[in-house]
């Protein structure tokens, strides 16, 4: 019912005392590798909630593939849309310092390879979502080729990041568009002013049916242009102690449900809740819960 249409990385982490310098070489801890790419982290936590969840991507016919096609499997996502080869699987490569600061270089590999024709061919995959979840982790052009493609009453949630300008054509067809403070601000302009009320219906007028502001320990703001309405949606007080993967939690929380059929406050009321979750332990993935531990919350 829930298909998602993004990337799958492998993120390989190594803890360093401090990064090196150009021509300097420094040794780290142990190499952990881990399950991740924003595609492949929202096919996770919704099928972890209980959705039936397909995801449209691509990764490379190597380890890396290997072990991203078993953590969709494992979590129970349809893995019959993730196409193999043409390019190494994706690699985040990842230090982080003893304050907890993280350097970042991502190869995107086989995603960047993920072509609009790939997704002409999951036309049946595609006809069976009501809810169709992208991010820009992938080619812009396969983005909008999703947005095209859209089955009749189906839904479109797009989280644009990493940010880039967006096409009209697919502005228009996000409902609705997600972004945190940062996102908000890349697509309003830099120099945007005034507070993230302000910004909600800035951002409608640009096209998107509806909008939905992520705050962080703050919640969510969802503004709704058939609605005429502007609410803030605040999650459980939680000790946080790793929001890598919070974004991630809380859009696929909110696809889910409203391709269940609610509406976009419910939505995102639930979506507050699976994001407070997951910032609760370590770990992208490995943080996301269930439907059992969001309703203990
Ligand atoms: P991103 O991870 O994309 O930067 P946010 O930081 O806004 O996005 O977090 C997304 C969602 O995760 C928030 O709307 C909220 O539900 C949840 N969340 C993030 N950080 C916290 C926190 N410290 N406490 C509780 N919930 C959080």
């Amino acid at each position: 019912d829930l298909l998602v249409v993004g990337s799958a990385n492998a993120d390989l982490v190594i803890g360093v005392e401090r990064r090196p310098a150009p021509g300097e070489t420094v040794l780290g801890s142990d190499l952990a590798v881990h399950p991740g790419g924003k595609g492949a982290n929202q096919a996770v936590a919704a099928a972890r909630l209980g959705a039936r969840t397909a995801l449209l991507a691509r990764v490379g016919d190597d380890d890396h593939g290997r072990l991203l096609l078993e953590s969709q499997r494992t979590a129970g996502v349809d893995t019959d849309g993730v196409l193999v080869g043409g390019a190494p699987t994706g690699v985040a490569l990842i230090t982080v310092d003893p304050s907890g600061d993280n350097s970042i270089v991502v190869s995107p590999g086989a995603n960047g390879r993920l072509t609009p024709e790939d997704v002409r061919a999951a036309a049946p995959l595609l006809a069976a979502a009501r809810v169709v979840s992208v991010q820009l982790e992938i080619p812009l052009e396969t983005v909008a080729e999703t947005a095209r493609r859209l089955p009749a009453g189906a839904r479109l949630v797009l989280n644009p990041s990493p940010p880039a300008p967006l096409p009209a054509e697919v502005l228009a067809a996000c409902d609705p568009l997600v972004v945190n403070e940062h996102e908000a601000r890349f697509i309003l302009g830099e120099g945007v002013g005034g507070a993230p009320q302000d910004w909600a219906p800035a951002l409608l007028a640009l096209g998107p049916r509806s909008v939905v502001i992520t705050l962080g320990a703050d919640g969510a703001l969802v503004a709704d242009s058939r609605a005429d309405s502007l609410d803030h949606l605040v999650g459980p007080r939680v000790g946080a102690v790793d929001t890598t993967g919070a974004g991630d939690a809380f859009t696929a929380a909110l696809a889910w449900r409203l391709g269940r059929g609610d509406d976009l406050r419910e939505a995102a009321a639930f979506a507050v809740r699976v994001g407070a979750a997951a910032v609760t332990s370590q770990g992208a993935q490995a943080s996301f819960p269930t439907l059992d531990e969001v309703d203990a919350l």
